[in-house]
Order: C-alpha cells, then sequence, then structure tokens
C-alpha cells in the first residue's frame, strides 16, 4: 500500500484528522501532521480511553486507535486536512464494544453467511443560530414549511457548499430540500454497503456543523429541537446482497420484496424495543417518537412496531422492489451502532425465520385505534434501556462487553436527567 506520507505530499495535505466515534456517537480525534503519520498507521494514535464515552477506566493502558486507509477522506471545505476512521485497539486486541468494532464483526458475520448489508440513511438537521436556542432564518415561519423553495434558498450558500462537498467526494448526493420543520434541511446521497455508510454518516455530521459554522449558523441532528416542529430522522433504507444480486428483491413477493426480506422485517420488528435503545438513545429521543402532531399536520415519526407498504405512518415502510424502509432512528443515533444493531436484528430475523405477520394498512396518526393489539413503542429512555438490557437477541450479537458496557454508561445518563429538575415539574406541583 502507498504509505500516507507520500500521498499527503502528492495532495498537499499537511494533518490527519484520526477519529474514532465513542458510544455516545462522539468523534474524537488526533490531529497528526503529515511527518508523523505513517507510524500512526501501524501503532495507532494513543488515547486515554476514560476520557471518551466508552467503559474504561482512569487505571486501564493506553487505547490506541488504528486508522483504516480505506476510510480516508480530504475535507473538501479544508483540503490541507485529511479525516481517518480508526479502530481502538488495547494491548493488541480490539476494544470489543468500540462501535466501529462492532459493526465491523457484524458484517464479518453476515459474510459467513454470504450476505452483505447495503444501506443509505437520510440524515435530518436543523439550520440554527450560532446559540443553538432558535432558527437561523426569522422569516422561516410557514406553516408547511416542506420542500419551502424560498427558505431553502436563503440558505443556499450552506446547503450548496455541503453538497459541492459531496461531489467532489465522489458520493453521488442527488437531492435537497427544506424539510417538515422550519429551519430543518436533508440532504440525500447514494447508499452503499453498511461501514461505509456509517463511515460517511459520522463524516456527514461533522461536515454538515463544520460548513455551518462557517457560514456563522450551527446545525444540530438532536431528535426534537422544538416541540411543536418535526423533529430530527435518520430514516435508513436497506437491502441485503449476495455479490451483484439484491436478496430483497423478487418480483413475485408481496410488494416487490423476498422471503429473505420479510424474515428481515421480522427480526426488527421482533427486536423493535431494544433497538430503539440505539436508534433512539438519548433523553430528547421520546419527544420525537410517540410525540402528538406538530404545527405541519405530522411528527412523521412512528410510534407502534408495524410495518407497512409505501406509507410514511408506520416504524418499517416497504417503499419500492427490493428494499425497506426503517424510519425509528433519530438524529441522534450512532452511526455504526445504527447499521450494526439493524444488522443483528435483521440476521436474527433471517437465522430463526421470524414472522412479521400480516402488514398493516392504516394510517397510523388517526386509526391506530383499529388496531389496538400492535405493540407500541418504548415511551422513554429508561424503557429502551430495559428492553435493551433484556434482549437475548442483542447480547447473542454484540457480546456481555458491548451491553454492559452501553447500558451503563445510558443509565448514568438516564440517573442524570432524573436527578435534573424542569420548570414544567416545579409548575405543575409548587401549589400541590
Ligand atoms: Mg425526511
Amino acid at each position: 500500500m502507498t504509505k500516507l506520507s507520500k500521498i499527503a505530499s502528492e495532495k498537499g495535505i499537511s494533518y490527519f484528522l484520526v477519529s474514532f466515534t465513542d458510544l455516545f456517537g462522539i468523534q474524537r480525534s488526533k490531529l497528526v501532521p503529515a511527518a508523523a503519520i505513517d507510524g500512526m498507521m501501524d501503532d495507532g494514535a494513543g488515547f486515554a480511553g476514560f476520557a471518551a464515552w466508552l467503559d474504561l477506566s482512569p487505571a486501564d493502558p493506553d487505547m490506541f486507535a488504528v486508522p483504516d486507509p480505506d476510510s480516508m477522506i480530504q475535507l473538501p471545505w479544508k483540503p490541507e486536512v485529511v479525516w481517518l476512521a480508526a479502530d481502538p485497539v488495547m494491548e493488541g486486541k480490539p476494544v470489543e464494544h468500540a462501535p466501529r468494532n462492532l459493526l465491523k464483526a457484524q458484517i464479518a458475520k453476515a459474510a459467513e453467511m454470504g450476505l452483505q448489508m447495503k444501506s443509505g440513511v437520510e440524515a435530518e438537521f436543523f439550520l440554527l443560530s450560532p446559540d443553538g436556542e432558535s432558527l437561523s432564518d426569522a422569516a422561516d415561519t410557514q406553516e408547511k414549511p416542506c420542500y419551502d423553495q424560498q427558505a431553502l434558498m436563503r440558505r443556499y450558500d450552506t446547503i450548496s457548499e455541503i453538497c459541492d462537498a459531496m461531489l467532489s467526494l465522489g458520493w453521488n448526493p442527488y437531492q435537497n430540500d427544506h424539510e417538515d420543520a422550519n429551519g430543518q434541511f436533508e440532504m440525500n446521497w447514494d447508499y452503499g454497503d453498511s461501514l461505509e455508510t456509517a463511515d460517511r454518516h459520522a463524516f456527514f455530521k461533522f461536515m454538515v456543523k463544520s460548513i455551518a459554522e462557517k457560514n456563522g449558523l450551527r446545525a444540530t441532528f438532536m431528535p426534537k429541537p422544538f416541540t411543536n416542529l418535526t423533529g430530527n430522522g435518520c430514516h435508513t433504507h436497506v437491502s441485503v446482497w449476495k455479490g451483484k444480486q439484491n436478496l430483497f428483491a423478487d418480483d413475485a413477493g408481496e410488494l416487490g420484496l423476498s422471503a429473505l426480506g420479510y424474515q428481515f422485517i421480522g427480526g426488527l420488528l421482533h427486536s423493535a424495543q431494544s433497538l430503539a435503545a440505539i436508534t433512539n438513545p438519548t433523553v430528547n429521543s421520546y419527544k420525537r417518537i410517540n410525540a402528538p402532531r406538530t404545527t405541519s399536520g405530522a411528527t412523521w415519526s412512528p410510534s407502534s412496531i408495524s410495518y407497512t407498504g409505501n406509507n410514511r405512518t408506520h416504524m418499517i415502510r416497504i417503499p419500492d422492489d427490493g428494499r425497506l424502509e426503517f424510519r425509528l432512528a433519530d438524529g441522534a443515533t450512532n452511526p455504526y451502532l445504527l447499521q450494526a444493531c439493524i444488522l443483528a436484528a435483521g440476521l436474527d430475523g433471517i437465522e430463526n425465520d421470524r414472522e412479521p405477520g400480516k402488514r398493516i394498512d392504516l394510517n397510523m396518526y388517526t386509526e391506530a385505534h383499529k388496531a389496538p393489539d400492535v405493540p407500541k413503542l418504548p415511551l422513554n429512555m429508561l424503557d429502551a434501556l430495559r428492553a435493551f438490557s433484556s434482549s437475548s437477541v442483542l447480547k447473542d450479537a454484540f457480546g456481555e462487553e458491548f451491553m454492559t458496557a452501553y447500558a451503563k454508561l445510558k443509565m448514568d445518563e438516564w440517573n442524570a436527567f432524573t436527578q435534573s429538575m424542569t420548570k414544567w415539574e416545579r409548575a405543575n406541583a409548587i401549589d400541590c
């Protein structure tokens, strides 16, 4: 393989941003000068693991993040810097609960079964004022702001800079729009292998925030930044392949989806409550799912564990032949754990021939009472974490180390939330 120091001198690269993603989806980096990068490729960049959201202690030895050269991305807005996704190792062994390692283990398991998952994500975001408190565009006030041409073009400088960046990186972006909440946008690029999509998703979040900051704005992927407006979803489109053949496609199958596709859906439905701890990982996430109607007329997020055809009121939609759309995840989901948990639940569906039951063709926002037996998604983070901790599917797939680490750190977060006092709480109890 060509040495990165050589690529650096050919392309005018001064620095490498060696990055790993922790359990909370936060990217941790070392900025490594090009002159030192070749050594880092062998040994990794050193980190104190306890300083990130991983289940490690200050007494643990150094953790090294070993860069994956295939993930290399030259920052379009700062071309002298290259981003490299890295895999944490400790004492020569992969840190099993590190999200990118966890996803790679699931991908290897799928490969043993002769399968490859491909996916695409719709990572919605808001552009806010720099302090994050309000919309950045005071004129963005329509009741139904989705696809608003005028508001989209007022943010042209930022949106086009991000899209130009994706074009230059070869991601094949194909559309950008103003989404259903005031101040909200979505940008779509091609689907691909799940690891590639996870790396691009992680980089996309970094890029959107960076380019927004450069333009005097603040981007947020927070699930529900404003209670009356539609939240940030991260709808995920999924198909499973064997070489060049899409194994989800079957002309004879119901809605063009194969038996394998329905087994995969069966797996997602079976594990949905526990998946929510990963796909909807924050306290705020539960204000997006299970939410009341927004000012635009719909939340666009699911509240029940159900699937359907081309209908956006369910957790899983079959929009087209040969793929499914998993609509549960929100903007806070960890890009690597998102792919890993979908793959784990889907493979479980295939291995155990999980029956998804009949699809439900109701408008779940207005007609859910006609399907009273459909199970509901967790109402809050605690319910999701309890389901997560008792999931034998996730335990078998991910192992004890990850399950314990994730549950422990997320329970600490839940406890911190319950110990905080809200204005609502005071107002409702002060005169009791
Ligand atoms: Mg959308």
